[in-house]
Order: structure tokens, then C-alpha cells, then sequence
């Protein structure tokens, strides 16, 4: 008996010994690797609450002002919470910085509630070419959630460039976290502990960008996880123009090898379009994943009839669903008929999806993955300036999507502006198999020579056949295609004669899916007018 005693306390001793070994050395250091398992300990382990490990599962009082600690439990190393507690490392300051429109950052201020801690930098940013303008992402209210700015140097050389990833470098002391290229294009990302900072340089255009804005902006990882055993394919849905009211509408929903999904806008806020796009994700997820998860929500812009859906989805689907990120890039001024009142709402809703990462600037040349996948960011709003907006819609973040061995470009509700800017894009960047057809194909949208340059065998066309904004319910797609409307449609008139284009296949056909790769079979166009007849009430 008594030798039985002496053995479990060895045991215990050594075990004891195994906890304690495993301790970290630096007991500052945030454990960012911390378990989320549910503690598991072997028979005979005795706990040692020695660990200091601060993660959300061992916190008592989270602190919410800067400077302050918040209280931790301690913890053993089989992850079993502790009764005693200790203090954690400060909570940091979040920064914004100002920046005058002639390229001087000049004041860090902490955007954290009730943190009124500031700094004077007083940096000059170098000159090259010529200074064209500044455009401010926001009202420069630096308590908002964006106070970005762009400076535009025009007559600018690769050298010039340069000159300005040495100064990110060496003046600003920025880590360089990401560089993109796309033909002669060059795009940077970079960070200190101010601001993050983006970098771009369009060859075509001779123009540098820079890009300052929030410390905490995320970058997306480029990270890809392998595909995937499923067969990768692309929905259609047809927006519910009736029930909305309105003309117009765009949603897809794409799945991945790994079969979680990306949704890219959603329709109208009606239970209709968030019933359409969850219907697909309950019919199409993976036995294994015991809710749809949607890796990526993409918003191309801010009009109710993109971005609309996400409250409704939010609201009916939120216990059923899980969504990893979103993805989209929104300027917080006015521009034409978005209003950045609105932003703020938007982004609460999606920061309301329990685990999802908000990613919230996407800037052009960005490249990133999901399972199989990997995204292009061609144009965002930060590209327009100093061409006009032709309205919100030229705030559209216009991305690429290779899939399957194919690419998928999602114009938004791009128009002129856009279209223009992603010209000095090298064509195999823009080139793609399949193209969402910009801004419903409505008399404002994408140029003609910008679709040549996409150069898609097939159309996506999100726009009804029936008008639903009026009672008269005309006709809406069938003259636009043809041309009858206004003279405005030669971009019309270009997709109805490209013979490269082998088939179009518009919203209010029904929701379609193509599985990826698509090819393109049977006739190019449907029976429109018959279709129209048939819709019509
Ligand atoms: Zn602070
Ligand atoms: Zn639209
Ligand atoms: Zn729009």
C-alpha cells in the first residue's frame, strides 16, 4: 500500500515536472497560438497554474481604455483554468493618422473610445512627378472608422516609385508586408505602428498612389489552403426584381473546392434574395461541414440593390450560417448617391457575424486565396481619382476570381470612371472566360474597349426582362440589348455582335449554375421576347 502511494506521487512529481517544463520562458509574451480545445487532462495529472496565457478563454475584466491591463486568469498547461490572476500587457493604441492634402502625416491620433492620445510625426512625404491631388477617403473625422487619404503624383517614372518604397522603409520605418505585380504595375503594402500604407504605380498612367490610412487595416492572407475534393461551380441567382420593386440586382455564390462558399453581394434587402442564396448553400454544402460556411462575402458597393440582401441574410440566417470574412472596400464620403451615414450600419452588421474578419480595404493589384482559389483586385474607388465619379457606382471593387482553371471577373456597377482606370491594366490581367456584365448593362456602365480587353466567352446579365420599377411593365433588357433605347448602347451593341462571346446568360432566365470549368453549349442567347411574355404580368 504504502508502495502504491509512493508510486502515484512520482507520478504526480513528474507529471507535475512535464507541466512546469512546458511553461513559456518569457512570460510577457502574448500566446497567440493559444488552445481553443477543451482542457483534457491524463489521470494522475496534477494542475500547476503557472501558465500566464492571455486569451480570450482565461479573461476575467477585459480593459477598454489604452495603457490599462486587463485581468487574466492563470492557467495550467493542459489548459485548465486557474483561480488566481494576474495582469496582462497594456492595451494598445489603434492609430489614424492626419495627412495634409500636400502630403505632410501630420498628427497620429488613437481612434480607440474614450483614448484622447495623440502624436505630432510631422512627416513629409517625398515629391515626385507632379503632385495632382489629394482625395480624402473620409470627412478626416479620425474617430471614424476611416480617415485615409490618397495623394496622386502624376509624370511619374518606375524610379519614382522607388524613391517612395525607400522612404516607407528607411524614413518611416514601415515593414514592407506585401508587393504585388501585374505587368508593369507595381503595388506595396506597408505598416508601422502609425498607419498602413499602399503603394501603386500604373505604368500606362505614369502615376504613383499613396495610400495612408488606419494602422489596424487588414490584409488578406495569400495563403492558399489546396483545393479541394469538390467540383467547383458558379450560381447565377435571379434577383427577386418583383418583390423589390426595382430593376437591377446582383448575386453569386461560388463554391470552392473545400466546399465552403464565397457570395459575392447578395440583391435586395427582401427575404426572397436571402432566402435564394441560402437555399443554395443548404443544398450544396459538404455532409461534413454542419453549417455552410462562407469563406468570403465580397460587397462590390453600397447600392440596396448589392449589398441589400446581407441584412435580411443577417437577420433570418445568422444562427445557420458562418461567414470567415468580408471582403470590399467603401469610401466614407458622398459620392453621387452613397452616403457615408450609411457605412458605419453596414459594417456593424457584418462585424455582427460571430468570427467573421473584417477586411475592409481591398486595394487594386491585392492577390489573395481560398481553397483553389485565388482573387485579383483590379479597381476600387482609390483608382478613379482624379477622373470624375460618374456616380456611386464608380465605387465598385472590381475583382478576378481564378477558378477551375478559369477566370471570372465581377465588374460590380462599374462605370466610366472604372473603366477607364483599369485600361492601364495589362490585358492578361483583365482577360477572363467569364464576365458579370457591368451595371445591370443599364445606358451607364463599363466602356466597350474595356469589355474587348476582358474578351469573355460568356456574359453574366443581372437585369430583369420586366420593368418593376413602374406599372407600365415595359420591356427592360430586350431594347437595351438590342439598341432601341438611346444611342448610348454601343457597348450593348459590341456584346450582342462579339462573336468571341458564345453565350449570354441573363439574371431573369432563371438562377443558373455552371459548373467550373463552363463551357459554353447550345444557342448563345435565350428566346428573350418569349421570355419576356412569359414574365410579364
Ligand atoms: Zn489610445
Ligand atoms: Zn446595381
Ligand atoms: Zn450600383
Amino acid at each position: 500500500m504504502k508502495r502504491l502511494f509512493a508510486l502515484l506521487l512520482l507520478l504526480s512529481l513528474l507529471c507535475l515536472a512535464g507541466c512546469l517544463e512546458s511553461e513559456t520562458p518569457d512570460e510577457t509574451t502574448i500566446d497567440t497560438a493559444a488552445t481553443t480545445a477543451e482542457p483534457t487532462s491524463a489521470p494522475g495529472h496534477v494542475h500547476s497554474f503557472t501558465q500566464k496565457v492571455q486569451s480570450e478563454q482565461y479573461l476575467l475584466r477585459g480593459a477598454t481604455t489604452c495603457g490599462s491591463r486587463p485581468t487574466y486568469y492563470f492557467s495550467c498547461a493542459c489548459g485548465e483554468k486557474g483561480d488566481k490572476t494576474f495582469k496582462g500587457d497594456a492595451v494598445q493604441h489603434i492609430y489614424s493618422v492626419s495627412v495634409s492634402d500636400n502630403g505632410l502625416i501630420e498628427t497620429a491620433k488613437c481612434t480607440r473610445e474614450g483614448c484622447t492620445h495623440s502624436e505630432t510625426l510631422n512627416m513629409m512625404l517625398p515629391t515626385a512627378g507632379t503632385l495632382k491631388g489629394a482625395f480624402s477617403c473620409s470627412k478626416s473625422d479620425y474617430r471614424n472608422r476611416d480617415c485615409a487619404k490618397i495623394l496622386v503624383y502624376e509624370n511619374c517614372q518606375r524610379t519614382d516609385f522607388d524613391n517612395y518604397t525607400r522612404w516607407f522603409q528607411q524614413t518611416a520605418g514601415c515593414e514592407r508586408k506585401q508587393a504585388y505585380q501585374l505587368g508593369d504595375n507595381r503595388y506595396i503594402l506597408y505598416k508601422n505602428d502609425k498607419f498602413t500604407a499602399y503603394l501603386s504605380y500604373l505604368a500606362g498612367e505614369g502615376a504613383v498612389r499613396v495610400y495612408i490610412g488606419r494602422a489596424d487595416d487588414l490584409i488578406p492572407s495569400r495563403l492558399d489552403p489546396g483545393a479541394g475534393q469538390i467540383t467547383p461551380a458558379l450560381w447565377q441567382i435571379n434577383v427577386d426584381c418583383k418583390a423589390a420593386g426595382y430593376n437591377g440586382g446582383m448575386s453569386y455564390v461560388l463554391q470552392l473546392s473545400d466546399g465552403k462558399f464565397i457570395v459575392v453581394d447578395g440583391g435586395y434587402d427582401t427575404k426572397e434574395d436571402a432566402a435564394s442564396i441560402y437555399k443554395i448553400l443548404t443544398e450544396n454544402k459538404p455532409a461534413n461541414h454542419e453549417q455552410p460556411i462562407i469563406a468570403g462575402w465580397f460587397i462590390t458597393h453600397l447600392h440596396i440593390d448589392h449589398i441589400g440582401a446581407l441584412r435580411n441574410f443577417t437577420n433570418r440566417y445568422k444562427d445557420k450560417v458562418k461567414v470567415e470574412g468580408f471582403y470590399y472596400n467603401f469610401p466614407y464620403v458622398t459620392v453621387g448617391d452613397i452616403y457615408p451615414s450609411n457605412n458605419g450600419t453596414w459594417e456593424d452588421l457584418m462585424a455582427s457575424w460571430e468570427g467573421a474578419t473584417l477586411y475592409r480595404k481591398l486595394h487594386s493589384g491585392m492577390q489573395f486565396s481560398f481553397a483553389g482559389a485565388k482573387i485579383t483586385v483590379l479597381c476600387t474607388f482609390e483608382d478613379v481619382y482624379p477622373l470624375n465619379f460618374n456616380s456611386g457606382n464608380d465605387t465598385s471593387t472590381v475583382f478576378k476570381i481564378e477558378i477551375a482553371g478559369q477566370k471570372i471577373v465581377f465588374l460590380g456597377d462599374a462605370e466610366y470612371g472604372e473603366s477607364d482606370r483599369m485600361m492601364y491594366l495589362p490585358d492578361d490581367a483583365v482577360k477572363a472566360d467569364i464576365m458579370q456584365y457591368a451595371h445591370h448593362g443599364y445606358d451607364k456602365q463599363a466602356r466597350s474597349n474595356l469589355y474587348q480587353k476582358i474578351d469573355p466567352s460568356v456574359v453574366l446579365w443581372p437585369m430583369p426582362f420586366v420593368n418593376w420599377e413602374s406599372d407600365s411593365h415595359g420591356e427592360v433588357f430586350r431594347p437595351r440589348y438590342e439598341g432601341t433605347i438611346t444611342n448610348r448602347h454601343k457597348e450593348n451593341e459590341w456584346i450582342r455582335n462579339a462573336d468571341s462571346v458564345k453565350k449570354i446568360i441573363v439574371m431573369a432566365e432563371g438562377t443558373t449554375k455552371l459548373d467550373l470549368p463552363y463551357t459554353p453549349t447550345g444557342p448563345r442567347n435565350a428566346d428573350y421576347e418569349a421570355l419576356y411574355e412569359e414574365q410579364k404580368p
